[in-house]
């Protein structure tokens, strides 16, 4: 049921969705590129869009001081597609991020900037191939072509890359190896991730994070 959900989502915007992939601009790992951040908040507004790890979660939670637990509750949605859970932030009725603020100047804002998730930390560098060879910039990006020419940040998506992997990895050891169901896996895996985080693990250090580069 929830798979003919997604398959009719996907199909009703399928057009649009074609089009927008023709666009992406494709990068080799060496390639130089173009960014600035115009403020505009665009990328933090467009519905549920933004994928989280493990690691993500814990993270964010952290931050925020509550449990990984109480983050799920409040800002993530948890769809399970055959027997994989997703998590995605949730937006408001909207489609805006529930972390994203105004000041009154109309500049926009990430709340929870020193431990947004990765996919936010890259974009608008979208990193879907994981053999790390190349990359896609998203051109519905205002701040894409603008600023100086430069190299992609090739140790933050090395790093995001591991964790992509190392998130699913998890996920297929708890559900598919040691047969959990697919939500009580996904708690394993988090309170697994929440425990490491709490012994100093490197990857639940933010000034770790910062120091790998940024987009
Ligand atoms: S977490 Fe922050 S950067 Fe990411 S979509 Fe939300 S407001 Fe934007």
């Amino acid at each position: 049921m929830l798979r003919l959900w997604v398959w009719v989502v996907v199909d009703a915007g399928l057009d649009e969705y074609e089009d927008y992939t023709k666009r992406l601009i494709k990068l080799g790992i060496s390639d130089l590129f173009r960014f600035r951040c115009t403020r505009c908040g665009r990328c933090c507004s467009g519905g549920p869009n933004v994928s989280l790890t493990v690691f993500d979660v814990v993270r964010m939670a952290r931050f925020l001081l509550i449990s990984w637990k109480g983050f799920l509750r409040g800002y993530v949605k948890v769809i399970i597609a055959d027997i994989v859970p997703h998590m995605l932030l949730r937006g408001d009725e909207r489609g805006r991020c529930l972390f994203l603020a105004e000041k009154a100047s109309g500049e926009k804002l990430c709340v929870i900037y020193p431990a947004r998730p990765m996919r936010c930390r890259l974009y608008p560098v979208l990193v879907e191939d994981l053999s790390g060879k190349r990359v896609y910039l998203d051109p519905r990006s205002p701040g894409v072509g603008r600023g100086v020419l430069r190299p992609l940040p090739r140790r933050l998506i090395e790093h995001y890359i591991w964790e992509r992997r190392e998130h699913y990895r998890r996920l297929y050891r708890v559900i598919v190896e040691e047969g959990a169901r697919p939500i009580e896996g996904l708690y394993r895996v988090l309170e697994e991730a929440w425990r490491e985080a709490e012994e100093g693990a490197e990857w639940a250090d933010l000034d770790y994070l910062a120091s790998l580069g940024s987009v």
